[in-house]
């Protein structure tokens, strides 16, 4: 098969095994044979991120990974509660739409697009709305500028103040280190297309037992999407609530499988190593980047445009797409830059056969930096 590399911040690049996974006899989703499955998915997406069985549970959605974040903040707010909502991008964004969309109260917290998140300014914006504010909401990687946000410090926060913590780790689950007992994780979404590398289809979430019974009698705000539901129906009947995307769900038990055959830790590495040849082969090139190295997830670098007026984004993009690379463009006020992600089944190889062709595309067009 023809091996694309996908710079863009999923659906990741992945293995032909898992591509082949997907290839399976015809099944119905509410045999017994499926269930088993569905259920060793569940209980290996807990021990990604070292969530005992016995506190945590997995939920899965059709869906994109958005469908998880509804999910979470349509399901979670208390009746006559508020929910927090710190925002430095896109993601953070569009959790406030969804809890806009479900008329939830909220209070914004936003510290812009690329901004770092002022930990001091959320502690006292949270003790001060103590009793009004329910749960509060964070992204971990904001993958639209690709920084890592200080979770497991919000986290602590939150519990100090007796609220949920929800933490949207879509692009960072299975590709930085997380422990949801550490980070004092309530809810934690993900999704199976990214630094899980399986296919796109399969929205997750990761919940406290406790959390999740405690939201049971809520108001219910969607009927497709409601959490406990989803959750209940499965634990109750072992079958899911709705029709699940079976082959999708093959080939996340075989991503699994391969990210626990690599090892966490070689993941985390991997990703690094592909972060570090990004960024010094951009850096080589005279390229300059959006945040400080240590601020950096570590999983996607935003870059600069050239001011040269031979750039074009476009022919760049067509440039690189012909090769087998794609490259993908920035976001919001971040318009005059682009993104590129070092997550999915590829390595430093990759990355500076990537950086040869960028090179390539610079020269042959008299591009300067
Ligand atoms: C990818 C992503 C999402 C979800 O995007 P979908 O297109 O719905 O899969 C949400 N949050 C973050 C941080 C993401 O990176």
């Amino acid at each position: 098969m023809k091996r694309n590399i996908l710079l863009n911040p999923g659906p990741a690049t992945t293995s032909d095994t898992v591509k082949m996974a997907m290839v399976v006899p015809d099944i119905c989703p509410r045999e017994e044979e499926f269930s088993r499955l569905v259920k060793s998915v569940c209980r290996d997406l807990l021990k990604v991120v070292n969530a005992p069985e016995s506190e945590f549970a997995a939920v899965l959605f059709a869906g994109s990974g958005t469908a998880a974040m509804d999910a979470v903040i349509n399901s979670t707010v208390a009746p006559g509660g508020k929910i927090a909502i710190i925002i430095n991008g896109a993601y953070g964004e569009r959790m406030l739409k969804i809890a806009a969309a479900y008329k939830i109260p909220y209070i914004e917290i936003n510290f812009g697009a690329g901004g770092k998140i002022d930990i001091g300014r959320v502690e006292t914006i949270l003790s001060e709305n103590r009793g009004a504010l329910t749960a509060v909401a964070m992204v971990h990687h904001e993958t639209t500028t690709g920084i890592l946000n200080p979770a497991k410090e919000i986290g602590v926060i939150s519990k100090k103040y007796n609220m949920a913590f929800i933490l949207d780790s879509i692009s960072s689950f299975a590709g930085v280190a997380i422990d949801a007992k550490e980070f004092n994780i309530d809810f934690m979404m993900s999704t199976s297309n990214k630094c899980i590398q399986g296919m796109a289809g399969v929205a997750f979430v990761i919940c406290r037992k406790a959390a999740l019974e405690a939201v049971k009698n809520y108001e219910k705000r969607s009927f497709y999407l409601d959490l406990y539901d989803q959750y209940a129906h499965f634990e109750q009947r072992g079958e899911s609530r709705f029709t699940p995307p079976v082959q999708v769900i093959y080939a996340l038990r075989r991503a699994l499988d391969e990210y626990f055959i690599e090892g966490g830790p070689n993941r985390f590495k991997r990703y690094e190593k592909n972060w570090k040849t990004l960024r010094a082969g951009l850096l080589n090139l005279g390229f300059r980047l959006l945040h400080d190295e240590k601020d950096e997830s570590k999983i996607l670098l935003t870059v600069h445009e050239p001011p040269d007026p031979n750039y074009d984004f476009k022919k760049m993009h067509d440039y690189l797409y012909a090769l087998g690379f794609t490259i993908y463009p920035g976001k919001m006020n971040l318009l005059k830059t682009f993104r590129l992600a070092n997550m999915g089944d590829i390595n430093s190889e990759d990355i500076n056969n990537f950086i040869s062709a960028l090179s390539d595309y610079l020269k042959s067009n008299d591009i300067k930096l």
